[in-house]
């Protein structure tokens, strides 16, 4: 079947176009939800275990701001995902796709490439 172009898109029809090329994209940067479970899962272990030994759960606040100043310089941060805990836009990691301004307060955390 040939396909003929009868108009030009529109300014609504093109904007949708953008955004879905642009939650597309997005998603595939992001890992796959079964991932993303298991890294939660060995962030908690962490904590957990960390929690049992005695050792604190969150970080200080100079600890949080420094990993995530090298967060904030990292290709790997997407700025514009909408964190459901927190209703806000927020900081997430494509590696392991937290988001990140939560997981820097959290002692055990690691970053997954090994920046923090
Ligand atoms: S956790 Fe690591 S990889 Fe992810 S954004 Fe932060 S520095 Fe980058």
């Amino acid at each position: 079947m040939k396909i003929e172009k009868t108009r030009e898109p529109n300014k609504k029809e093109l904007n949708n176009i953008r955004d879905t090329e642009k939650m597309l994209s997005q998603e595939k940067k992001l890992p796959p939800a079964h991932q993303m479970a298991r890294n939660l899962a060995i962030d908690m272990w962490r904590s957990f275990k960390g929690m049992v030994k005695g050792q604190k759960l969150l970080t200080d606040t100079n600890k949080a701001k420094k990993r995530w100043s090298v967060c904030e310089d990292c290709p790997f941060l997407l700025y514009d995902e909408v964190n459901p805990d927190t209703n806000k836009i927020d900081g997430r990691c494509i590696e392991c796709g937290c988001f990140m301004n939560i997981k820097v307060h959290f002692e055990h955390s690691q970053c997954p490439i090994g920046k923090w």
